[in-house]
């Protein structure tokens, strides 16, 4: 692995880059291949530039919807400007689409949760099994601190979805350690983080937040907090709680969840 030339503000995230970095390269070690799901959203770009910059043989890609903000696909020129690489947009299935649309309407995911489901199920679920096929591990950006249904996540997971290791490198940091980060080194970011998109998904699916609101306030605002996520962890119907795992991984086991049981989604997006 080559060094990064990060420079860290402080001492405190300076261990966390370095605790960071030490996982993605033992995931490289370890585990390849392996695959990291950007959304393209602040914290999957510090983790691009640690990769990247690192040169490790981890592939990226992005789940293209479809219903991304124009913003958001403009990072992937972006990211090949800055970095020479080319993200790999997985897309859905165009007969599923449109199967969806003429069926229930372009924006159906506003009738319910069920239909909101059914889009992402679609347009990022199957897009995803697509993506992580073939692999034995693969990477979020995700951070505990970002929702409720965060709270329980862990670095490393066994994700019984999709049968392999899940990691999510991030889980210790916070929002503040991520601008820190992007700052002090230059990395670039999806330029709707400046104006009140802390999270960002699909467009009809996110809203600016106010301040003081929780950072996915405005995913699918109109739902309740603990089911704001796509559904790619659930089976059979089931949401999957993921339990952490050693080195040698733990099942996880299918559930019936009371709204308040933390789960993991795994979403990249
Ligand atoms: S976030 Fe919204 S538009 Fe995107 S896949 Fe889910 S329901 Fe569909």
């Amino acid at each position: 692995m080559s060094s990064v030339t990060a420079a860290p503000v402080s001492q405190a995230l300076a261990r966390l880059v370095a605790d960071t970095q030490a996982t993605l390269a033992r995931i490289a070690a370890d585990f390849t291949p392996a695959v990291f799901a950007s959304s393209l959203a602040a914290e999957d770009m510090v983790l691009t530039d640690l990769i990247l910059k690192s040169k490790l043989p981890i592939g990226i890609f992005t789940l293209e919807t479809g219903r991304l903000h124009a913003e958001t696909v403009g990072m992937l020129e972006t990211i090949r400007q800055t970095y020479g690489y080319d993200v790999a947009p997985f897309r859905p299935d165009p007969a599923a689409v449109d199967a969806y649309v003429a069926g229930n309407g372009l924006n159906a995911f506003y009738d319910s949760v069920d239909m909101r489901k059914e889009c992402c199920r679609i347009r990022k679920v199957e897009p995803l099994k697509r993506a992580l096929a073939g692999n034995r591990a693969w990477i979020t950006g995700q951070r505990r601190a970002q929702s409720t249904t965060r709270a329980g996540l862990d670095v490393q997971e066994q994700d019984a979805a999709h049968d392999m290791v899940k990691f999510n490198p991030l889980a210790d940091w916070s929002e503040t350690d991520v601008w820190d980060y992007i700052r002090a080194n230059d990395v670039p970011y999806n330029p709707l983080h400046d104006s009140g998109y802390p999270s960002i998904g699909c467009e009809p699916c996110t809203r600016a937040i106010q301040p003081g609101e929780d950072v996915r306030a405005g995913r699918w605002w109109w739902e309740n907090p603990d089911s704001k996520e796509c559904g790619l962890h659930v089976v059979d119907g089931k949401l999957i709680r993921i339990k952490s795992a050693g080195v040698s991984g733990a099942l996880a086991s299918p559930l019936t969840v009371p709204p308040a049981d933390p789960v993991v989604d795994g979403t990249p997006v």
